[in-house]
């Protein structure tokens, strides 16, 4: 599983997280939620030691992955980002390079070695989770910059998802697409559903409640930063939230 204990982050002195306790539960799909500057990224960026790339990043607390926490002195942050992938809000892939490279890239950032049948098996395996085989299978070859924005949001799925990872992070993952390429998104999470732990960042309140079991609502004020309102169930969440402020958001009177 995947945990956070009293997590707080800062860039420089700006203090943007406090003390954020969730547990993430494995199988699952937590959906987080919140007011835009809530910091809602960076806790996710955390999750795969990517928030250390900014300079001024700091933090305090603990992130544990199966109980080991991935700040420990001496584990290297490609070896987490290889455990925990990450798909951002704009479709990333290598605009140049193959539909079969782009997903093989995915093996050889994480420092994963295989051979051709193996990479072949993953790439089939991947795009297939990916809901986008059937679509590319004939054309692995052409570029992942000549794909549609949804099939190439779908693909930087499947690139995450060759090196079989635990945990799959997702920011806004659809706020960039159309209807029914967020659908074919949502469908993707569905079926992942249960494999791994999946947390999605989302500012559409319909989708967390359509592809989320567990929910955690993120709030800052001017003059206090991020922290976790309330977590639960996502029916709970919805359908009744145990705080005033839950309910304003999810019902859009924020
Ligand atoms: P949104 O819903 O708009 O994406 P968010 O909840 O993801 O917002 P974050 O992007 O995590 O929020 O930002 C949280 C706070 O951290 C904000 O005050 C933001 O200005 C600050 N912040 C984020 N990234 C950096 C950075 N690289 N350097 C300095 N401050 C940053
Ligand atoms: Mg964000």
């Amino acid at each position: 599983s995947l945990e956070t204990r009293d997590l707080s982050a800062w860039f420089g002195d700006h203090k943007v997280l406090e003390r954020v306790s969730l547990t993430m539960a494995p199988g699952e799909v937590t959906a987080l939620i919140g007011p835009s500057g809530c910091g809602k990224s960076t806790y996710l960026r955390i999750l795969n030691r990517m928030h250390e790339m900014v300079k001024s990043a700091q933090l305090a607390g603990q992130v544990l992955l199966d109980g080991a926490d991935i700040y420990s002195p001496g584990r290297r942050p490609a070896d987490i980002r290889a455990r925990v992938g990450m798909v951002f809000q704009r479709p990333n892939p290598f605009p140049a390079m193959s539909i079969y490279d782009n997903v093989v890239s995915g093996l050889k950032l994480a420092g994963i070695r295989a051979n051709k049948a193996r990479r072949d098996e993953l790439v089939e395996t991947s795009l297939t989770q990916a809901g986008l085989w059937i679509e590319v299978r004939n054309r692995l070859r052409a570029p992942g910059g000549a794909l549609s924005g949804g099939q190439q949001q779908r693909l930087c799925i499947a690139r995450s998802l060759a090196v079989e990872p635990d945990v799959l992070l997702m920011d806004e993952p659809c706020s960039a697409l159309d209807p029914t390429s967020t659908r074919r998104v949502e469908e993707t999470i569905a079926d992942l559903r249960g494999r791994l732990t999946i947390v999605i960042v989302t500012h559409n309140m319909q989708q967390a409640a359509r592809v989320s079991q567990s929910c955690a609502f993120f709030l800052a004020t001017h003059d206090t930063p991020g922290r976790i309102v309330e977590a639960g169930p996502t029916r709970q969440l919805f359908e009744d939230p145990q705080d005033e402020r839950t309910s304003d958001y999810v019902n859009g009177r924020f």
